[in-house]
């Protein structure tokens, strides 16, 4: 460490605020190993076509980098709107760096200190990191057994508690399942707050599976959010974005950061947009890799939460931590995550799951 950094200062002597002492962030470990499973990107790197055709668009869109980004984005949000479809327009897209930022805007708008959120658990840990990020209390609703969620009882939980913002994730992670649209219809029925709906894995879900946005046009208080770090297979591009009313848009404008998206940023996610068959062409691959490794788990006499996305939760191991390690020290890193006694693997390529099984079967 710098010689002129006080070693004795630490977090707790600063006057941080109070809601955030104590706090751990948040920490997928990113280690370096041959075969990495453990964030649910998409295994598969842009063709060489792809590549050359991003490096083109951004050197074009460099020459204008001494001026400020298009504010709102709306060359991107208009193809955006395109790609998802449903008639939607530009005036009910928005788009920022992640869908983590997305939600963000979300609460900074809808939430903060005296308000309440709803999510039900597991269900995506960065939710309550970002409800509490913005002093919003969060309210953990339950899950069955099986990790389904009873339309009733979610109902009722919202009905109870009336929060500001209720969370629904479909499919949801780390348990992997698709809600039917009962449940969505439920909640938006009782619901007084704003609903969101996490479709970060819509792109994986099961034929036929609906989307939250055959919902929007009857629900302005309704928010589907999306990204490109999945299925879209560009999570290093940072690009998430939502459906909702256009007054929901309004909204996220008085909160958003001016030029928040960079120009580099809504170039790269518009030539994505561009290559969306290439993209989402691996995705038949994924769900066939997914089904298989169902199967072969449940073969080896292992619990598997049913999946509509790109990992498998399976367990149950009353010292995951073991397993966990046993898997990394053969080259193969996953996720510990969710319940206790339950891991998370993220689908890889054939030759990644090949290498997962192989590693699993020697610690089984
Ligand atoms: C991965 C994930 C996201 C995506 O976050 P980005 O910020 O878009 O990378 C959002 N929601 C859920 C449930 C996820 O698992």
């Amino acid at each position: 460490m710098n010689q002129h950094v006080n070693q004795h200062v630490n977090l707790d002597d600063l006057p941080i605020r109070d809601d955030l002492r104590g706090r751990t962030p948040y920490g997928a470990p990113q280690i370096d190993v041959p075969i990495r499973l453990n964030t649910n990107e998409n295994p598969y790197a842009p063709s060489p076509a792809l590549v050359a055709d991003l490096a083109e668009e951004v050197r074009a869109s460099a020459a204008e980098l001494n001026r400020y980004p298009d504010r709102d984005a709306e060359a991107l949000r208009t193809e955006l709107a395109d790609y998802l479809g449903h008639g939607l327009t530009k005036d009910q897209v928005w788009a920022a760096n992640g869908s983590n930022e997305v939600l963000q805007q979300i609460l900074q708008a809808f939430g903060s200190h005296g308000r309440t959120a709803l999510g039900f658990e597991p269900s995506y840990s960065m939710h309550p990191i970002i409800t509490t990020g913005t002093s919003t209390e969060w309210i953990s609703g339950v899950r069955e057994p099986d990790f389904s969620l009873d339309p009733g009882k979610a109902a009722a939980a919202v009905e109870e508690h009336r929060p500001d913002i209720v969370f629904l994730t479909s499919p949801n992670n780390p348990t992997g399942t698709a809600l039917p649209m009962e449940t969505i219809s439920r909640v938006l029925d009782v619901a007084t707050g704003m609903v969101v709906v996490d479709e970060a894995y819509a792109e994986f879900a099961r034929q036929g599976t609906p989307s939250a946005l055959t919902l929007l046009p009857a629900h302005p208080r309704l928010i589907v959010t999306r990204t490109m770090s999945k299925a879209f297979a560009m999570a290093g591009t940072r690009l998430g974005y939502l459906a909702a009313h256009p007054a929901v848009i309004d909204a996220l404008l008085l909160v958003r950061l001016p030029y928040h998206l960079s120009t580099l940023t809504q170039t790269a996610a518009r030539v994505a947009l561009r290559h969306r068959a290439e993209l989402l062409g691996t995705v038949d691959k994924l769900r066939q890799e997914r089904d298989d490794i169902v199967d072969w788990l449940r073969g080896k006499g292992l619990t598997v939460a049913d999946s509509d996305a790109n990992f498998v939760l399976f367990g149950r191991f009353p010292d995951r931590r073991k397993v966990w390690e046993a898997l990394l020290e053969s080259g193969v890193l996953i996720r510990e995550v969710g319940p206790p006694e339950w891991l998370r693997v993220s689908i890889g390529t054939g030759e990644e799951m090949a290498a997962f099984r192989a590693a699993l079967e020697g610690i089984l």
